[in-house]
């Protein structure tokens, strides 16, 4: 661990590191239709995401790697978010992660759940590339099939 863990509401904390403990999803799949892979040269983080779709429905997801509590724990939330969700909702999540990551003005979406937990990250710019990397992988993933 390159950096010091950021100072996190406490209860978003417990969030995260529940999600890097358990992490949910983690894996591969059977019968995956895309997979897709990223590293983040800055923290060391590598995520592999294999999704299994079903017309437009992303009937499975599973995520593999390692690297900090955060890109692991991001990439444990986004597969639970995302799960038997359209194709379409999941991109829109997305877009809606990656906002309030980049932007911490934005107040977050009431779809975002238990993602809203990471936005006390977007304060840290060192770290938002660890909790935005699954994302990223996913979107090469979905992009790379269509
Ligand atoms: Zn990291």
């Amino acid at each position: 661990m390159q950096f010091a863990e950021p100072e996190l509401d406490e209860l978003y904390r417990e969030l995260i590191l529940d999600h890097y403990r358990h992490p949910r999803n983690k894996g591969t799949l059977d019968n995956a239709t895309s997979k897709a892979e990223g590293f983040n040269p800055l923290c060391g983080d590598e995520i592999n995401v294999e999704v299994e779709l079903e017309g437009d429905i992303i009937k499975d997801v599973a995520f593999s790697g390692r690297g900090c509590s955060i890109s692991q724990a991001s990439g444990s939330m986004m597969t639970a978010a995302i799960k038997g969700r359209k194709v379409a909702d999941a991109i829109a999540l997305l877009g809606d992660f990656k906002r309030m990551m980049t932007d911490p003005e934005v107040e977050p979406g009431e779809d975002l759940g238990d993602l809203e937990a990471f936005q006390g990250v977007a304060k840290f710019p060192v770290r938002v590339k660890c909790a935005t990397l699954a994302w990223h992988v996913l979107e090469d993933g979905l992009e790379s099939k269509s």
